[in-house]
């Protein structure tokens, strides 16, 4: 018999559960992606396309192949299925409303077909329903009392990836699709990659993590967030090989809890978590200033140019610069979370709105009007302004005790401008 197994962000062979299920079950197993045209990747696309030949490379590897079609994931799917006489689709399942639908749709065309369809664990960690909070509701609100839940949650054995996988004979694999976006510099798409750098953060630097991880300058955190977004690592086994990494693993779990609240709040990245009643102004100049690292505040621009730049963006960096959007420009979350969205390798549904609700007070934070002082901020984390001069040039000869309040410099920064809103 034969299994298609439908991939979309679990673009991995090890530890992976709706793969490994099909190869213990079936004799043939048909890796599937189904390029969905109506979604348009964006600066993600150089990176999916490196993913998707890893995962060809590494299936042909075990003598099996990854068939690429494009068009409607479920249609495909079908018309698939029928065609080679498929007895199961195995996917693996996801939160956002988007992937929700789509697995409902395969569901129901499969039973429609009389053809089995069964979802599977892998995104997260643990499942997204899997803890419920013992005074009741379908989600945990608050992070502390989830870590405590999912820290104790036992976890499922992790798996090794299959030796072989048998394909059907006469199956054509389709083209990789091309992006028309530069691949990034620095982080090359793939499970190959993924796994070396996995390999290398654990042996060396993961201990330095509840020291390090905010120093905005130096390189200490495990940039592993594209590897996650688009499952070319399993979160599950990294996080049963992170021995002396309590404080990254909390991480890990701040993701899980995100896809948790995603799945329960389907509409989080448009309607207020929880409504506070802001009024947000509308400033389309000064939006277009943030967006371009052109605010004034050396700390604000060094971080949007580093998103300009790279795709990405360090932790802290992403803090001050949302706080900044919602608390000094008073413009409306969404404006930011949207261009954070189209702009970032690691940009994901669960994580990017979740934190954005969560800094904006619209989110399930428990101390919602807490403020950021981004200059104290910016001295604190960035104290020889390192950061600040590596992304914007202008900068690079201020000294260091105004490189992070240029404005208070008498005859200010030739070609560097004015704050947009006063830092007093
Ligand atoms: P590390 O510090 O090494 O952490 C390891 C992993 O834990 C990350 O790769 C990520 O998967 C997870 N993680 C870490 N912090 C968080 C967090 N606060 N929430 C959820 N998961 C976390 N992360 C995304 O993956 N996609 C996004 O679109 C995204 N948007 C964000 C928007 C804002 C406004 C803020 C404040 C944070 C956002 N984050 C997002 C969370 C976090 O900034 C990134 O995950 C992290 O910077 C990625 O770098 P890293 O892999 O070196 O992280």
């Amino acid at each position: 018999d034969t299994v298609i197994v439908l991939f979309n962000r679990d673009l991995r062979t090890h530890d992976h559960p709706a793969l490994a299920a099909a190869c213990e079950n079936a004799r043939q197993v048909v890796p599937l992606f189904v390029l969905d045209p109506a979604l348009p990747a964006g600066h993600r696309s150089a990176f999916l396309s490196e993913c998707l030949a890893d995962l060809r490379r590494s299936l042909r590897e075990r003598g099996g192949e990854l068939v690429i079609r494009r068009g409607d994931p479920v249609a495909e799917t079908v018309r698939l299925a029928r065609r080679i006489s498929a007895q199961a689709v195995y996917a693996s399942s996801d939160v956002s409303t988007l992937a929700r639908r789509r697995q409902r749709r395969l569901a129901e065309a499969c039973e429609q077909s009389r053809m089995e369809f069964r979802g599977f664990p892998g995104v997260t960690i643990v499942a997204p329903d899997a803890l419920r909070p013992s005074g009741g509701g379908d989600h945990y609100r608050v992070f502390t009392p989830y870590w405590r839940a999912w820290s104790a949650h036992p976890r499922r054995e992790t798996l090794k990836a299959p030796d072989m996988v048998h394909v059907p004979d006469g199956l054509e694999g389709g083209l990789l699709p091309d992006s028309d976006h530069e691949p990034s510099v620095l982080f090359r798409g793939g499970e190959t990659v993924a796994r070396e750098r996995m390999r290398q953060w654990l042996k060396h630097c993961v201990e330095d993590y509840a020291d390090g991880h905010d120093d905005l300058a130096g390189n200490r955190t495990s940039r592993l967030s594209p590897y996650l977004h688009f499952g070319c690592l399993s979160p599950l086994e990294l996080e049963s090989t992170a021995v002396n990494g309590d404080a990254f693993v909390r991480q890990l779990c701040w993701r899980d809890f995100f896809h948790q609240v995603t799945a329960a709040f389907p509409r989080i990245n448009r309607d207020d978590y929880r409504s506070r009643g802001q009024e947000w102004r509308t400033d389309s100049g000064a939006a277009q200033a943030w967006k371009e690292g052109m605010t004034g505040v050396p700390i604000v621009d060094a971080g949007m140019r580093q998103l300009l730049t790279e795709n990405w963006m360090h932790n802290r960096a992403r803090m001050i610069v949302a706080s900044f959007l919602v608390r000094r420009l008073r413009l409306d979350w969404r404006v930011g979370a949207d261009h954070f969205f189209e702009m970032l390798l690691d940009g994901d549904i669960a994580n990017n709105y979740g934190n954005w609700q969560w800094m904006a007070g619209t989110g399930n934070n428990t101390r919602p009007n807490q403020t950021v002082n981004h200059i104290r901020q910016a001295k604190r984390f960035d104290p020889d302004g390192e950061y600040v001069r590596r992304y914007v040039p202008e900068l690079c000869s201020v000294p260091k005790r105004a490189i992070h309040e240029p404005w208070l410099l008498p005859a200010g920064v030739p070609g560097y401008p004015q704050p947009l809103v006063s830092m007093d």
